[in-house]
């Protein structure tokens, strides 16, 4: 989020600079020096040190960092956090291992939205990866009293878990969805507005399963509509000016009649509209790279987050790291520039120049 935050101050400076150049009336008239005043001279300053962070930004050898932009990214899919360990279960413990294994192997958390709209801000040469955690578990988020009665978010919750790691590892960015039904999300219901503000607040997000974590299989267009726009009415109760726009798909399951998917994109129901910009399935496999042409925002695989073997049938989260590390399935690797997509030459022809927009494609041969 630093990164991010800061990108965005240096966006505003610079459209300072540009609505300073081009007001009208100039008081001064040609060949005649202007005094430099303290905020033309501060102004100066933002724009050597942006011309620096831009320098140091393309300054990567690309023959050692790697970049490829056209690889994939591993949406992480994990459910309640706690004891024991179980197919839908994963403890404190786990949690903690699987961020240090992620920290200290090359992947850094980025949002589900940046994935999405391809805004990857990850640092050159780290692989992003999307944490995702579904059902609204009271685990995942949880107010404790401590010893003096005050309330604290516990320790072992998933929310807490994150905190912590990012705090003493201040490059490993704190983000990670939170797919809530209409339940009591994460069940203390004196808690829930601190809690979502909580979440928020903290750059992280709060994304939709349904109301009743309905099986979508078959079910009519109507009630579609009022299972999903259920979550923006309640959130918006609390947050109203959030955009819940992300959607998970209970057990994965999409209408069996393809004529209603469109309602898992976009709908209403009474007087609450919605649409979605990133549709989640269940299971199987990372997914492909934003620029990709086969990248579909409206059925994004996951992952399981889990690594007991009798569950994930041969291929859980190591699985597939192992996978990436020896080069079996090509990851994502940033050029660190969120405006450049940059990828080995024989990669090119898999971008959709539609979806990169106005960034710069960049393509290199590796020489050795
Ligand atoms: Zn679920």
């Amino acid at each position: 989020m630093k990164v991010k935050k800061g990108l965005g101050i240096l966006a505003l400076s610079t459209m300072i600079i540009i609505s300073g150049c081009s007001t009208t009336a100039d008081p001064y008239p040609q060949n005649e020096q202007k005094p430099v005043t303290k905020v033309e001279k501060e102004k100066t300053e933002v724009q050597e040190t942006k011309d620096k962070v831009e320098q140091e930004k393309k300054e990567i050898d690309l023959q050692v960092v790697k970049p490829n932009e056209a690889g994939q990214i591993m949406v992480l899919m994990y459910h309640a956090i706690g004891e024991p360990e179980a197919e839908f279960t994963r403890t404190p413990e786990n949690l903690r291992k699987d961020l240090q294994y992620f920290y200290e192997n090359g992947y850094r958390p980025i949002s589900l939205r940046d994935y999405v709209s391809g805004n990857i801000t990850t640092e050159a040469g780290f692989t992003p990866i999307v944490l995702t955690f579904d059902d609204g578990w009271q685990n995942n988020f949880s107010m404790i009293q401590d010893t003096n009665g005050e309330w604290i978010i516990d320790p072992n919750s998933a929310v807490a878990i994150l905190e912590k790691f990012n705090q003493e590892h201040p490059d490993f960015p704190l983000e990670a969805t939170f797919f809530i039904n209409d339940n009591i999300p994460f069940e203390q219901k004196e808690h829930l507005e601190y809690k979502l503000n909580y979440i928020v607040d903290k750059g992280m997000d709060i994304g939709n399963h349904t109301a009743n974590h309905a099986n979508l299989t078959n079910i009519s267009a109507e009630k579609i509509q009022k299972e999903i726009a259920a979550i923006p009415k309640m959130v918006n109760k609390y947050l109203p000016e959030y955009q819940i726009n992300l959607l998970a798909l209970p057990f994965g399951s999409r209408p069996k009649d393809k004529s209603l998917y469109s309602y898992l994109e976009k709908g209403s129901y009474e007087d609450i509209q919605y649409r979605n910009i990133a549709v989640l399935n269940v299971g199987w496999d990372p997914y492909k790279s934003p620029y990709h042409k086969e990248f579909d925002p409206l059925s994004i695989h996951r992952v399981r987050a889990s690594d007991l073997q009798q569950y994930v049938q041969g291929v859980g989260m190591y699985d597939w790291f192992k996978q990436f590390e020896k080069g079996n399935r090509v990851r994502y690797i940033s050029d660190g520039d969120p405006e450049v997509v940059t990828v080995p030459e024989n990669y090119k022809e898999v971008i959709d120049s539609s979806k990169i927009e106005d960034k710069e494609l960049r393509a290199y041969t590796l020489t050795e």
